[in-house]
């Protein structure tokens, strides 16, 4: 069992004190984003984010809640985003237990009725997602944007609720969603051929948390990960034990440290692996559960994968 007692109760006064917020604030939402005219979003992941952007350029003003290198796992919304989300008339979230923090605090907005919120990941047909800690009552892994089919089901249910808030621009929507669409597919080709360099005894991903289950079933790699997929969860040192065993046993050339999460659990595997006598890379950096800067090549969907891709390939002898 892993020790949640100090984490919930922190989480039970995160909730009440932005449950006061809201209460006092209630009264200042709406009018605004009236008075200004655009479309008021507000996206809790860069990815998301991302999508928005592709879809509504400047249609909409878009606020993306979680920058480059936070963990959407334990983020705990502040007042300032509280703030944010008073003036939104459209939420998307990610869903499936990927934000765990912030999703009272997003249903309670969507029960109030003036904003629409809409988790995108949820409205995903469980037929098609990875199994995750059911004895959590988490049933399925939120990290759907690795497999860029399903990334595309996302961008459609994106565009839908963008129509659904602001109808006036249906064909600006509907347009950029079917170039954008024409992108991803061309990605995806992109992404296999890719993959198709490496020999196929070395397509094996190991990371710290387990955020790339739909890249292994998409582009076929196994995936292996020192931390469970929620980064609530602490390594512990049989995890590491493990990792370092099938390292070695399976000659694995590199592991890979992600930007989210610390680089720690990852180091101490290598470190590990070296004190058995034997070597193993550091791959490189991948963009797990955040985009880069959004001035950068890492800023956007399209150029993450990329990377991701590029580093893996590099690194496994591709
Ligand atoms: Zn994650």
């Amino acid at each position: 069992m892993r020790p949640l007692c100090s984490r919930s109760v922190s989480r039970v006064l995160s909730v009440v004190s932005l449950l006061i917020f809201m209460l006092t604030a209630c009264g200042m939402q709406g009018a605004q984003s009236e008075e200004r005219g655009k479309l008021e979003v507000v996206a809790t992941t860069s990815h998301l984010g991302d999508v928005v952007r592709q879809i509504a350029g400047d249609s909409v003003s878009l606020a993306t809640l979680l920058g480059p290198g936070i963990d959407p796992h334990t983020y705990v919304a502040t007042e300032g985003d509280l703030r944010t989300f008073q003036r939104a008339d459209l939420i998307i979230a990610h869903g499936r237990d990927l934000e765990a923090q912030l999703a009272r605090v997003l249903n309670q907005i969507g029960d109030r009725g003036s904003t629409m919120v809409i988790a995108v990941a949820d409205r995903l047909d469980p037929a098609q997602l990875l199994s995750w800690e059911p004895e959590r009552n988490m049933p399925f892994d939120p990290h759907v944007w690795n497999d860029v089919q399903l990334w595309k089901q996302v961008v459609i249910l994106v565009r839908d609720a963008l129509i659904a808030a602001d109808a006036a621009n249906t064909e600006t929507y509907q347009r950029r969603s079917e170039t954008y669409l024409a992108e991803l597919e061309a990605l995806d080709r992109e992404l296999r051929t890719a993959v198709a360099q490496i020999p196929p005894e070395r397509r094996i991903i190991v990371t710290a948390h387990d955020a790339f289950g739909y890249l292994g079933r998409a582009y076929g790699f196994e995936v292996e990960a020192v931390q469970g997929i929620s980064t609530e969860a602490e390594a512990s040192t049989a995890d590491i034990q493990a990792l370092t065993r099938l390292v070695i046993e399976r000659r694995v050339p590199a592991i890979f440290v992600e930007t989210t999460i610390s680089p720690r659990t990852i180091e101490a595997v290598q470190a590990a692996v070296r004190a058995a006598g034997r070597e193993v890379a550091l791959g490189g950096e991948l963009y797990s559960d955040a985009l880069g800067e959004l001035d950068s090549p890492t800023g956007t969907y399209v150029g993450m994968m990329r990377h991701n891709i590029t580093t893996i390939v590099t690194a496994l002898g591709g």
